[in-house]
């Protein structure tokens, strides 16, 4: 059993983070922010995907003035990601922004901060103070050195230094991030950091990588924080289409039997005994279960070793033999098939079994 560390709650826009609230997936859109159409239609793939909450950049004023366009098509609330210009923080909170992520060291000094918060505060937005190993204040890297997994404590120091500078200005609608792009690191940052603080935090390895590196690297770190309770949001970040970022935190959240989002695919790696294309068979099979909701078990298994096994304990499953394959459902044999007829049959029956879920 995993024991949720306490934290506070805010809200980013109608999702709550923190407490005893659901641990919400987000991510963040590659378009040009200020191409509202393709914003848009990124932020719908999301959200059909599950995605919770969506980051946009806004790197200048024109992204900042089409949050409004963004915010009124959006089914997600939005998140806006400003570096370096406080007006654009203003600009973009007041175009619609639920909330906004800054480094507090980078907007150019206190009254600078101080007119971000004020705004903040008048649009009842919440603040994410993200610090980056990369962007940790020179006094601070003079005094404790680069971050590490031993001696983790600039990380640290950098936000919660932040968070004091807010708190100092009345406002206290916070989440803290402090990301790093090694495991060890982040592991090491973010227990340390939740021992310091009750303020919710937003957990995710930066820079992670490609899908097979970055889902390794967002596993092995996020999983171990999780699993120690740390963490109320994450981001899954990858160098890939931000939906497959989505997609790997649910698989992650399901393996640690956090949350389930939709059915869950069980495929044999195939092996000498195969005599069924397996592989096209689990992928197209894995394209469909990408489009249903029903919280079902399907098994795709290349032979009658272990297949049959696997696939009675699945709601469906199929094993292959020569040619033919059987299927199961509900631990029962259901049809036994020529090759080419197991995966019509399967996509019709999940069809089926999709609707009932949604009648139900
Ligand atoms: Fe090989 Fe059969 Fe196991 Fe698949 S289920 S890996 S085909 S033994």
């Amino acid at each position: 059993m995993i024991r949720r560390r306490a934290t506070r709650q805010i809200h980013v826009g109608p999702v709550p983070i923190g407490g005893d609230a659901p641990i919400a997936v987000q991510s963040m859109c590659n378009t040009q922010t200020s191409d509202v159409e393709a914003t848009l239609a990124q932020i719908g793939g999301l959200a059909a995907a599950g995605c919770e909450i969506v980051r946009l950049a806004v790197p200048d004023m024109a992204a900042a003035r089409v949050l409004s366009a963004i915010r009124a098509g959006s089914p997600l609330p939005l998140i806006a990601d400003i570096h370096f210009d406080s007006r654009l923080a203003v600009a973009a909170l007041e175009n619609g922004a639920e909330a906004i992520r800054i480094n507090p060291g980078n907007l150019g000094g206190p009254d600078k901060l101080k007119r971000v918060v004020d705004a903040a505060r008048a649009h009842h937005a919440p603040i994410r103070v993200g610090v980056n190993s990369g962007s940790i204040a020179k006094d601070i890297l003079a005094r404790y050195g680069y971050p590490t997994p031993e001696r983790p404590e600039a990380l640290i120091e950098s936000a919660l230094d932040h968070v004091r500078q807010i708190e100092g200005l009345g406002f206290s609608e916070l989440k803290i991030s402090i990301k790093s792009p090694d495991v060890l690191t982040t592991i090491a940052s973010y227990r340390l950091l939740s021992s310091r603080t009750d303020y919710p935090l937003h957990i995710g390895v930066t820079e992670a990588g490609g899908l097979i590196a970055g889902t390794v690297k967002s596993s092995v770190a996020l999983g171990h924080l999780l699993m120690a309770g740390i963490g109320d949001t994450f981001r899954v970040s990858l160098t890939r289409d931000p939906v497959e970022e989505v997609r790997v935190a649910y698989e992650l959240l399901r393996a640690l039997r956090i949350r389930e989002r939709g059915p869950e695919l069980i495929s044999c790696p195939t092996c000498g005994r195969t005599r069924i294309n397996l592989f096209d068979l689990a992928e197209r099979v894995a394209a469909k279960l990408q489009t249903m909701r029903a919280p079902l078990k399907v098994a795709v298994m290349g032979c009658v070793v272990n297949g049959p096994g696997e696939a009675r304990e699945a709601d469906i499953g199929i094993a292959g033999g020569l040619g033919v394959g059987i299927i199961f459902k509900k631990g029962r044999l259901w049809k036994k098939l020529p090759e080419a007829e197991l995966l019509p049959a399967l996509l019709a029956e999940l069809d089926h079994l999709e609707a009932e879920y949604h009648h139900n």
